[in-house]
């Protein structure tokens, strides 16, 4: 094996004893040798170098089986930060999170105007507050992850965000070239999804489809454990499958689609047919003091939602199904009408064989998977 070889083959054994130690950390050198089958030597050797480069550290000592006690090995979660950031279509949505996403520091704006100049301002504000603020640490800030409801592409640059028209973004250099850290560009089911995945209800499933329900409806897809993008990066736009083909006209040029049914926007507008001036929140208020007028309304936005999620459940068959939306969350009956609207349109033999969960991380899903892709990156990369 020449000296390149042998660095590779000694890198790939540094991740490996990392990952091993993310999962099962505190864990000793011993139990690390029986997990990766890699010999005692080169275990220890490989350790000593990770707690040279502070991503982990020593602790106590552990349960012995007889004999003398272990010294544990635990992640270091300081050893940096990692900033997620939401771009909704009215809002803002930033934190700051340590190495295992456990959320250090957040800031919430509503945007009056989504134009790419105010928001981009707007973040770099957020950015700078986090950085300031930030505890010390051996690595400091190690990336930014940011997430937008629109197309992606393979490039990190975004095309198009139907509900707040951007065109042809790149974010990413702008960032870049502010903050001179890696900056990570996900569309925001995605980023949803892959938090959902590592973090929150769709921790124990392998094959999930995460809906986002807001302004527009997004969702994200993993198979495998990996998230599936597409071959440009666009998969997922089921806002815009069409549910009417004689249906009103879409942002996105097609007819009928889901999203002018079954989104926040949607039924927000099937409210204000009633009361133009009530707010999303009122509407979530007189939902749990039982408004009769308001529960009928909700039934009905269920029922949209189901139609859409029978499509989604016979074209992917997933485990799980999580839905992203403040309502869902907070309202079970709205789960329950969604669960009838499915279950009437579903072949029976599938009826038992997926779960449909409300988001556990809520407001923050998609900052939190738009962090950790960062945190991804950077211990990959050490
Ligand atoms: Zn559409």
């Amino acid at each position: 094996m020449d000296i390149a070889d042998q660095a590779l083959v000694k890198k790939l054994n540094q991740k490996l004893l990392l990952n091993e130690i993310l999962k099962n950390s505190p864990i000793s050198r011993a139990k690390l040798s029986e997990i990766t089958g890699l010999n005692k030597s080169t275990v220890s050797s490989q350790v000593n170098t990770l707690i040279e480069e502070k991503l982990i550290f020593e602790i106590g000592q552990g349960q012995s089986t007889g004999g003398r006690k272990p010294v544990m090995l635990i992640f270091n979660k300081n050893a940096g930060y990692s900033i997620g950031i939401d771009i909704g279509v009215d809002y803002i949505n930033g934190i700051l999170t340590d190495l295992e996403g456990n959320i250090v520091l957040d800031m919430y704006y509503d945007l009056a105007d989504s134009s790419p100049e105010i928001t981009k301002d707007i973040l770099f504000k957020i950015v700078k507050h986090f950085i300031s603020h930030m505890p010390d640490s051996s690595y400091g800030l190690i990336g930014i992850g940011v997430c937008v409801p629109g197309l992606v592409d393979r490039n990190e640059k975004i095309i198009f965000t139907p509900n707040s028209n951007w065109s042809n973004i790149d974010l990413k250099t702008l960032i870049q070239q502010e903050f001179n850290v890696s900056v990570f560009i996900e569309n925001e089911a995605n980023a949803g999804a892959y938090g959902e995945k590592i973090f929150g209800a769709a921790k124990n499933y392998d094959n999930i489809i995460y809906v986002s329900i807001s302004t527009g409806i997004g969702i994200g897809i993993i198979i495998n454990n990996e998230l599936y993008r597409g071959v440009n990066g666009f998969s997922g736009e089921m806002g815009h499958m069409t549910i009417d083909f004689n249906g009103p006209k879409c942002s996105c040029g097609n007819r009928g689609c889901w999203e002018l049914y079954a989104s926040e926007k949607a039924l927000l507008k099937s409210f204000q047919k009633k009361n133009n001036t009530i707010s999303y929140q009122e509407i979530i208020d007189l939902a749990h003091q039982n408004d009769v007028e308001i529960l009928n309304l909700l039934q009905n936005f269920g029922h949209y939602l189901g139609i859409g999620l029978t499509n989604i459940l016979n074209t992917f068959n997933p485990q799980a199904v999580i839905l992203r939306n403040n309502i869902i969350e907070s309202h079970s009956m709205v789960l329950n009408s969604i669960r009838n609207s499915v279950s009437s349109r579903t072949y029976p033999e599938l009826d038992n064989h997926y779960e449909l969960l409300p988001s556990s991380l809520g407001k923050n899903a998609a900052a939190l998977g738009a962090s950790s892709i960062a945190i991804e990156y950077f211990l990959d990369m050490v």
